[in-house]
């Protein structure tokens, strides 16, 4: 699937599943899913990636600024629980999250960062830095590995392990891809329009 299929799934599954309620924890929906729908291709080589992804990054970055206007410039409600947290824990966990992905950038594609094991240290790393992104981003980046699935190119769901599933049921770029594009953006629209602001 392209990276902007990947965005648009991962921030309407989180909407889908947490059902915000506040515009807060909309745009904790929109930034951790939108984050977990990206995050896992971080294995993919700068040639295989291309402009799509770089383009689906830009948009992140502009979701997360625009969420955050919407908030209200009011921060807090991402950084809170951080900031509730003493100690070092929350500046460890952000460590062992920009690590995980900066190895995990250096694995095969579709391997270690498709992974359940991925998904669980970089969960668990953001509920201990970031909580109210924890439980979008486990969504996001449930529904990234279930897009992959249905390519032909086995994902490694297992990894360490060395099996690869897949579907084979389309190709990134093709119809599907962009069938799936168009009914996650306008979910997403949808949902967030439900949102008391
Ligand atoms: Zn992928």
């Amino acid at each position: 699937m392209t990276g902007k299929t990947h965005l648009a799934a991962g921030i309407t599954a989180a909407l889908a599943l947490v059902q915000p309620q506040t515009a807060s924890l909309a745009a904790a929906c929109v930034i951790g899913g939108g984050l977990g729908g990206l995050v896992p291709d971080v294995d993919a080589r700068a040639s295989e990636q291309g402009r799509d992804a770089r383009v689906a990054w830009l948009l992140l970055a502009a979701i997360v600024a625009a969420s955050l206007l919407v908030d209200g410039f009011s921060i807090q409600s991402l950084w809170a629980g951080a900031l509730d947290q003493a100690g070092p824990v929350p500046v460890i966990a952000a460590v062992v999250f920009v690590g995980t992905c900066m190895v995990g950038s250096l694995t095969p594609h579709r391997s270690f960062m498709h992974s359940i094991l991925a998904a669980v240290i970089l969960t668990a790393s953001l509920w201990h830095s970031l909580p109210s992104l924890a439980a979008p981003f486990a969504v996001g980046f449930a529904s990234h590995v279930a897009l992959d699935l249905l390519n032909s190119k086995g994902v490694r769901i297992l990894f360490p392990l060395k099996a690869g599933f897949s579907l084979g049921l389309c190709h990134s770029g093709g119809t599907i891809d962009h069938a799936i594009f168009l009914v996650c953006a306008f979910s997403a629209i949808s949902l967030l329009s439900r949102v008391a602001l």
